[in-house]
């Protein structure tokens, strides 16, 4: 029988399948694909072998994913497996409000079937030029490879009537850090899911399963994270900590660890001379324990709040660090958070939290 003969449908199946089997073959033999897929090609047809070349352009190519922050690589890989390339444009290390359209930004943007972004304007500074000069039409806000996993995301702090400057420069349409709580995470993955499928619905099933399986994963990890921070439970709701930048709003509300709120006078406002000292003053009577900062949050400024609070720094990463191990996930993130603060926090309680658990 002449494989080119077959309907298109069952071609692609067994194409499918085959490419399966060559995977499983070059694995178990240590064959190249190439050569692993000629194999199964021709255990598959028990005849002439349809070239490699041939076999892959019958089944819709892998998807090429961008996104900003590693964190929705994550999901995208997560979603995807091994039907999408993804990359993410950012390493973690970075302020995603502050970022230069660099040109190897520009240049990976018009390569992509997909471009996903956090939204809520966090990357406005930058994105907006990285799509306008890449020429990729499919990427542009409309465009079926136009992703914003914020769309899907019960945002905090969302101003209620008309939006102004006044507000500040950084959070128009609520706060935009989702990436910090698992629980964002999933509903994010609804937006990621609905875009990816849209682009590829010949794999609408899988992509459907495996999303399901990062919302339980996340709900899980909510649950791991959520008791670890049991030993943060102190009296009533006395405010525990204050931020810098809201950055780390959507943790904190999570496992419900209560904030006095932000350092900055409104998002993406550095604090005035007498501002900063009055949120120190209120920080200092209320008793709050720490600070919470990222990395590039501005020294001066901090060094002064503890200055005139008494209240300690606290300097966390803002999204995962695919470079560093135990920054790599979503996961590992959380429970980095989590450790961090237990440890900032003082060690009576974790000690007291080791001990309960050691009883349990
Ligand atoms: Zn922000």
């Amino acid at each position: 029988m002449n494989f080119k003969s077959w309907p298109s449908e069952i071609k692609s199946k067994a194409l499918t399948w085959a490419l399966g089997l060559a995977r499983a073959l070059g694995l178990a033999e240590g064959l190249g694909l190439a050569r692993a897929i000629g194999l199964s090609g021709a255990l598959l047809l028990a005849g002439p072998a349809v070239s490699a070349k041939e076999s892959l352009s019958q089944t819709p190519s892998a998807l090429r994913a961008l996104t900003t922050l590693p964190d929705l690589a994550e999901i995208i890989q997560t979603i995807g497996g091994d039907r999408v390339q993804v990359q993410s444009l950012l390493t973690g290390h970075e302020d995603p409000h502050y970022v230069d359209a660099r040109p190897d930004f520009v240049a990976q943007a018009s390569q992509a079937d997909l471009l996903c972004s956090m939204g809520l304007d966090l990357e406005v500074g930058w994105l907006p030029r990285v799509l306008s000069r890449s020429g990729n039409r499919s990427i542009q806000r409309g465009g079926p490879g136009f992703c914003e996993a914020g769309r899907s995301v019960r945002a905090l702090d969302v101003p209620s009537g008309p939006i102004d400057r006044s507000m500040g420069d950084l959070h128009p349409h609520g706060n935009p850090h989702f990436n910090l709580s698992p629980r964002s995470m999933a509903e994010a993955s609804e937006e990621v899911l609905r875009v990816m499928v849209g682009l590829r619905p010949e794999w609408q099933a899988e992509f459907e399963s495996r999303q399901k399986d990062f919302v339980q994963s996340m709900a899980k990890l909510e649950e791991a994270v959520r008791e670890k921070l049991q030993v943060l439970k102190t009296s009533g709701a006395a405010p525990l900590v204050i931020e810098y930048h809201q950055e780390f709003t959507y943790f904190l509300r999570l496992y419900n660890i209560p904030s006095l709120g932000s350092i900055e006078e409104k998002p993406g406002v550095a604090p005035s001379a007498a501002h900063l000292a009055q949120v120190a003053k209120r920080a200092r009577e209320n008793s709050v324990r720490l600070a919470l900062a990222n990395p590039s949050s501005p020294r001066r400024t901090l060094r002064r709040f503890e200055q005139l609070s008494g209240v300690k720094v606290l300097r966390l990463p803002l999204s995962i660090k695919p470079s560093h191990p135990e920054l790599a996930t979503i996961a590992r993130l959380q429970h980095h958070l989590a450790d961090q603060l237990i440890l900032a926090l003082g060690t009576k309680d974790s000690e007291q939290g080791v001990q309960a658990r050691r009883d349990h």
